[in-house]
């Protein structure tokens, strides 16, 4: 059974989004690596929850995955660990919000390194052994923002539609091997991303929502989850929003 157990490798996996796909991911069997940033003693506990929930493996990898060489040494962490991965999520991401008349260029940079190039670099590193064993599934992590834009964050909508436009290129480059390529894009999800925002701008935001309330991180690991899975073998180059209706 092990030895059938899918290897999955999260980004930012010890926080949010990130920590829930990781148990959703274990709670449908699969090893799980949980990669983060930091925050090592969140990691350690996702790992321990993770193995409570039913993956047969699971352990925490700290990289930060703006630095291309360390996004590299990550994926071959895991690949060691296993002999190879099998499902990408892309997840790892950060703020630096701001006007684009004030916005530093290390603002710029820093988001678009972590949440962009990030993603790039650990595409890169799973892809030929995937391309080898012709099975594969890479989820990366939009936004609502990145289709519709947001004030003072012109560097996060940047990086975010990125991620869609590198995600249907890579979709096209690797349907031919098996590999499925998809994002998510979550609305406004109760995480500590969000717990940062003013009472005023969460109102507003509130009343933009057709559903008329915040999602939970359990909601965005679902979707992610299904994409993930060999039922969702006939989907690629989507973008499946979990937004309330935010931006239908
Ligand atoms: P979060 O609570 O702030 O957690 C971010 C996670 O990313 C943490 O695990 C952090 O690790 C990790 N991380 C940050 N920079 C990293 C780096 N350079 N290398 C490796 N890991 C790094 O964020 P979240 O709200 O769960 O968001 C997760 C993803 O969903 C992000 O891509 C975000 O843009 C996207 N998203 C979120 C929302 C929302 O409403 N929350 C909406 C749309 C999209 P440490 O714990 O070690 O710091």
């Amino acid at each position: 059974m092990e030895q059938m157990a899918k290897r999955a490798l999260v980004t930012g996996g010890s926080r949010g989004i990130g920590r829930a796909v990781c148990l959703a991911l274990a709670a449908r069997g699969m090893r799980v690596a949980v990669n983060y940033a930091g925050n090592a003693a969140a990691a350690e506990e996702v790992v321990q929850e993770c193995l409570r929930r039913g993956a047969p493996d699971a352990f925490a990898v700290q990289a930060d995955v703006s630095d291309i060489e360390q996004a590299r040494a990550l994926v071959a962490a895991v690949s060691e660990r296993w002999g190879g991965v099998d499902v990408l999520v892309n997840n790892a991401g950060i703020t630096r919000d701001g006007l684009l008349m004030r916005m530093s260029e290390q603002d710029f940079d820093a988001v678009l390194a972590t949440n962009l190039k990030g993603a790039f670099a650990c595409m890169q590193a799973v892809m030929r052994p995937m391309m080898k064993q012709r099975w594969g599934r890479i989820v990366n992590l939009s936004s609502v923002v990145g289709l519709r834009g947001n004030l003072g964050q012109a560097n996060y909508a940047a990086s975010k539609a990125g991620l869609i436009g590198m995600s249907k290129s890579a979709a096209k480059e690797l349907a031919s091997r098996g590999i499925t390529v998809n994002c998510v894009a979550p609305g406004f999800i109760e995480t500590d991303m969000t717990a940062v925002l003013p009472e005023s701008v969460r109102t507003a935001l509130l009343g933009q929502i057709p559903l008329a309330r915040l999602g939970a991180a359990e909601e965005v690991a679902a979707a992610v989850a299904f994409l993930a899975s060999p039922e969702a073998a006939y989907i690629t180059g989507q973008v499946l929003c979990v937004d309330g209706g935010m931006a239908m």
